[in-house]
């Protein structure tokens, strides 16, 4: 959801998380708060990829290209999503081997422009603000290297059931909540497995949903509407 973001992060990563809020508050301060965090870089240059371009078996689910989510409206105009091209890479090859497990992965969110971030801080009350990132800082999904995802079953094409809904916010959404039935957990655990067993996603405790690329802090903050992004061209007409 929205409070995906560095600072819930256990303290295991607080080093990291240390590291981030101190570079982007600096950037902050020095561009005022109406526009995205610049941050210290140097960054790699953004090169987001549409996943499905990469492979089509992955599914979308775009929860804020609709009206089912917390804001109560779509804030995409498109049901798209894109992830800088080695987290897109990493996310084809999780979707290869979970095939193998007789699933596939069904995509809620991934980069989000910043100005989407701004909004959700904007409408959110004072003291439901724990559960947004501060546009100050910027999310995870704004650099292109988050991604909010679950499983759908191959047999059936229909997303499986995991202990909590997508963007709940109760206990229900902690990878360690021992509620559920053994099927939705066995869910949960799976796509976990399949996310971090190469250590290129780690998942976000507070949130079963939502995973971060390793390289994440290499990446801007991006505000690029998804329209303005290039989609491959498309193929040469033969003659
Ligand atoms: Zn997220």
């Amino acid at each position: 959801m929205t409070r995906c973001e560095i600072h819930s992060r256990p303290t295991a990563r607080l080093a990291i998380a240390c590291l981030l809020t101190l570079s982007a508050c600096s950037a902050a301060l020095a561009q005022g708060p109406e526009g995205p965090p610049t941050g210290d870089g140097p960054y790699r240059p953004s090169d987001l990829v549409e996943l499905v371009t990469l492979d089509p078996t992955i599914k979308l689910d775009i929860r804020y290209a609709t009206a089912s989510n917390f804001v109560g409206r779509a804030v995409y105009a498109e049901p798209r999503a894109f992830m800088q091209r080695p987290a897109a890479a990493a996310l084809v090859s999780v979707q290869h081997w979970l095939k193998g497990q007789g699933y596939g992965l069904l995509i809620y969110d991934a980069y989000r422009p910043w100005s989407v971030t701004k909004l959700f801080w904007d409408i959110t009350p004072q003291d439901k603000r724990i559960f947004v990132a501060d546009p100050a800082v910027g999310s995870v999904h704004n650099r292109g290297c988050a991604v909010d995802l679950g499983l759908y079953d191959l047999k059936t094409g229909r997303e499986v059931d995991m202990p909590g809904a997508y963007d709940e916010t109760s206990e229900r959404s902690f990878v360690t909540y021992t509620g559920g039935t053994p099927e939705q957990k066995a869910h949960r655990d799976l796509l976990r497995k399949a996310m971090e067993r190469d250590g290129s996603f780690f998942v976000l405790p507070e949130e079963w949903w939502h995973y971060d690329y390793k390289d994440f802090m290499a990446y801007a903050i991006q505000n690029i509407p998804f329209s303005a992004i290039r989609s491959p061209a498309a193929p040469a007409a033969r003659n």
